[in-house]
C-alpha cells in the first residue's frame, strides 16, 4: 500500500478552524426550486461559511430503530413526498457521499452502535437546502437517522458526541422546523408573508428566547411548555434536529437567527447559525 493511501484512511480528516453549525428551517419542498427569500437566506449563510470538507445532515425525514449513517459513495436524491409538480421529482443533488466520515462519525459516537446504512440516501430534509448551500453538489454529504425510540435528552446527549468533527471540517447541518403543524396549515394565507397563528407566534418566540438565552434544557423539556408548544410540536421529529444543532454550541459561541419567518400560521422557517 502506498504511504498516502495509508494516510487517507487513518487520517481522512485534516484538523481545520471550527466550523459552524447550522439548524435550517426547510419548510415545503418547493424551497427546492422556487426563488424566495428563505433559498436567498440559504445561499447567503453558504457563502459567509467556509467551505466544508464534509456535511452531515440530521434530518426530520429519516427516523429509524437505532442510529444509522449513509455510507455509500453516490447517495440517490430521494424524492420522499408526493402530490408536487414533475420539475420537483425531476430535481437530482448528485453531491458524494463519504464513507470515510460516516466510519469516523460511527467510531466517535460511544453512546450507541451506529450502523451504516446502504438504502437511504439523501431525503429532500438534506437535499432541498444543501442544494443551496453547495448548488455545485462538490461537497460530499452523509446523514445520520433519527432514533424515533428515544426521548429529547438522549438526542441532545448523543449530539455532543458530534463536537470533534467541527475541527475536521465537517458541517453539521440539523434540518427540520421549529414550528411545524401540518394539519393546521392555513392553506388561505400561503402567500401572506409572515403569517403565524397565536400559539405559532407564541411558540416561536419562547423558542427563540430559550436560543438566544443558551436555556437548553427548558427546549429539550418542550413536552412541558404548554399548549402553544404543543401544537408546535406535534409530533418529534421537525423539532429534534434543533436539538442536534444547540447541543453543539459552546460558550464561546454566538448565534444568530435567519429566515426568521412563519408560513401559513403554523409552520416557522426561523435558522440558527452558531459560530
Ligand atoms: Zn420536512
Amino acid at each position: 500500500m502506498k504511504l498516502n493511501a495509508l494516510n487517507k484512511i487513518t487520517e481522512p480528516f485534516a484538523s481545520t478552524d471550527k466550523m459552524p453549525v447550522l439548524f435550517l428551517g426547510h419548510g415545503s419542498p418547493m424551497n427546492a426550486i422556487e426563488e424566495n427569500e428563505f433559498v436567498s437566506g440559504f445561499r447567503k449563510v453558504g457563502n459567509e461559511m467556509p467551505k466544508p470538507q464534509a456535511i452531515l445532515v440530521v434530518s426530520a425525514h429519516w427516523e429509524t430503530r437505532g442510529t444509522y449513517v449513509t455510507a455509500m459513495d453516490k447517495p440517490a436524491t430521494i424524492h420522499d413526498f408526493g402530490g408536487f409538480p414533475k420539475a420537483l421529482f425531476d430535481v437530482q443533488y448528485p453531491a458524494p457521499g463519504s464513507p470515510e466520515l460516516a466510519n469516523e462519525t460511527r467510531n466517535i459516537i460511544q453512546k450507541t452502535e451506529v450502523g451504516l446504512d446502504y438504502q437511504w440516501g439523501l431525503d429532500h430534509g438534506a437535499w432541498s437546502v444543501v442544494k443551496h448551500l453547495y448548488p455545485n453538489a462538490d461537497v460530499p454529504v452523509i446523514q445520520m437517522s433519527l432514533d424515533y425510540t428515544h426521548a429529547p435528552q438522549y438526542h441532545y446527549e448523543l449530539a455532543k458526541e458530534l463536537a470533534a468533527l467541527r475541527k475536521k471540517g465537517v458541517l453539521i447541518i440539523g434540518s427540520g422546523n421549529m414550528v411545524h403543524n401540518l394539519r393546521m396549515v392555513a392553506w388561505d394565507k400561503l402567500n401572506t408573508t409572515d403569517y403565524a397563528y397565536d400559539w405559532a407566534a407564541e411558540a416561536s418566540m419562547k423558542m427563540k428566547k430559550f436560543i438566544q438565552s443558551d436555556n437548553h434544557q427548558e427546549l429539550i423539556n418542550y413536552a412541558s411548555q404548554g399548549r402553544a408548544f404543543q401544537l408546535a410540536i406535534p409530533s418529534p421529529e421537525h423539532y429534534l434536529p434543533l436539538l442536534y444543532t444547540l447541543a453543539l454550541k459552546t460558550e464561546d459561541e454566538q448565534i444568530s437567527l435567519f429566515n426568521d419567518k412563519a408560513v401559513a400560521g403554523s409552520l416557522t422557517m426561523t435558522s440558527v447559525k452558531i459560530h
